[in-house]
């Protein structure tokens, strides 16, 4: 009997009709001799409603309570879930992350899953029952609900089938897989069947939104398959696998796989910095001490004893980012501070960057023929990021998409 792991992203339970159809995918499932332990994200957009909610209370929210109310969707929609099935005359019964026997660190808001005891989950599926999970949640030592970060029911459906040594881990999403670029922005994007850990990690850290980043990491590191489909056909999706099963040749035939893209960034240059050693130690330093990611950083070239620093940061964290910023200007005698908040990444994500050389260089020439501007560059081994305009990007995106040779055939 194979123990599968079934996660539903919010679209896929966004009302009761929707509700109904995955609950009768779920019994068939567990019908065709399979245990079955489902995860579940809030219908819908309710996420940010929550989050909306708190925006008219506060611009300040204290983290314990937002999580409390944050965890609240994914509580909706187990409930639901199991009163479906349990009217279709199955077995079922839902746990919070906390019941569950989810555990975390104290860091509200992106909680990392510290431990799980999925003792009850067990014994519920061993009386035959499918047992539903509410994504996205944990206990953290100071016994309050802590959640795992946006799009955290990635994290949790990953997580459990690694703890409970699942056979698969499928991701039920609105789209038919991992495609080369987000197939709602471009018409012409294709399903990919296999793609390795290392790709999706690159994809999924730099905008594709299909997966949650550290949900990967978490499957890479146990060696978890996941298979990325659709909630509404029977079509097969993506599966993410190891570098070794997909096989060499096979990844390095191209020279990309896919293309991303991130609209959730901003760019803060300060400039005619006094050109003199521990400037970046101390703004970097800074940022990093109030918990805020960079993102990409530019300098450049001195000149009169000066220069000017640009980095990006998520939009999430442009205010607490600009009071800092604004205060270390002053301080470090910079000229001025410039913020802008039109900029885009574009990536091109693929492995078999390491082997074909001129991926930067060909997209560089790509955008430059469509007299796009570059602001920022950034590379890893299989990864090539530039920041643009934003009203750039969906051209550069369809100019890139088809550059690589990635459009539908
Ligand atoms: P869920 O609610 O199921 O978690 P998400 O909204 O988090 O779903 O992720 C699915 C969405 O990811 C799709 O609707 C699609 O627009 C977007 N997406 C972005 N990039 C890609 C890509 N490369 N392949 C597939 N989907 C992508
Ligand atoms: N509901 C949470 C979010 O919107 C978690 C998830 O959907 O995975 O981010
Ligand atoms: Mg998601």
């Amino acid at each position: 009997m194979a123990l599968i792991v079934m996660k539903f992203g919010g679209s896929s339970v966004a009302d009761s009709e929707k509700i109904k159809h995955v609950a009768g995918k779920i019994i068939a499932k567990k019908k065709g001799g399979n245990k079955i332990v489902v995860v579940v994200s809030a219908p819908g957009d309710m996420t940010d409603d929550l989050i909306t909610m708190s925006e008219k209370i506060t611009s300040e929210p204290n983290p314990r309570e937002m999580d409390l109310l944050l965890s609240t969707g994914e509580q909706v929609s187990i409930s639901l879930l199991a009163m479906a099935i349990q009217s279709m005359g199955h077995g079922a019964v839902a746990l919070t992350g906390p019941q569950a026997g989810i555990f975390t660190d104290s860091e509200h808001l992106k909680a990392r899953v510290e431990k799980i005891i999925p003792k009850k989950i067990f014994s519920f599926l061993d009386k035959g029952n499918i047992v539903i999970v509410a994504g996205f949640q944990g206990l953290n030592p100071n016994n309050d609900i802590a959640t795992l970060g946006r799009g955290g029911s990635d994290l949790t459906a990953v997580a459990l089938a690694a703890q409970m040594e699942a056979n698969i881990c499928e991701i039920y999403t609105d789209v038919e897989g991992v495609f080369t670029t987000d197939p709602r922005v471009v018409k012409d994007a294709t399903k990919i069947d296999t793609i390795s850990y290392e790709e999706m990690l690159e994809m999924a850290g730099s905008g594709a939104q299909v997966m949650q980043a550290r949900s990967i990491e978490v499957a890479k590191k146990y060696g978890i398959e996941i298979h990325v489909r659709s909630t509404f056909s029977e079509k097969e999706g993506t599966y993410i696998v190891s570098e070794e099963k997909i096989g060499r040749k096979k990844m390095e035939a191209l020279m990309v796989s896919a293309v991303t893209f991130d609209k959730n960034q901003v760019k803060f240059s300060l400039i005619d910095l006094p050109d003199i050693p521990g400037m970046a130690a101390k703004i970097f330093g800074s940022l990093a001490k109030l918990g805020i990611n960079v993102d990409m950083i530019i300098q450049s070239a001195a000149l009169d004893k000066k220069n000017d620093i640009s980095f990006t940061v998520s939009k999430a964290d442009l205010k607490r980012t600009q009071m800092k910023i604004d205060q270390l200007a002053k301080e470090l005698k910079a000229q001025s501070v410039v913020c802008d908040e039109h900029v885009a990444k574009v990536s091109v994500v693929g492995v078999g960057m390491k082997s074909h050389a001129g991926v930067a260089s060909k997209m560089f020439e790509i955008l430059a023929k469509n007299d796009i501007n570059i602001e920022m560059i950034s590379t890893s081994e299989i990864k090539v990021s530039c920041v643009i305009d934003e009203v750039d990007l969906n051209k550069a995106l369809a100019e890139l998409h088809k550059g690589f040779k990635l459009n539908k055939k």
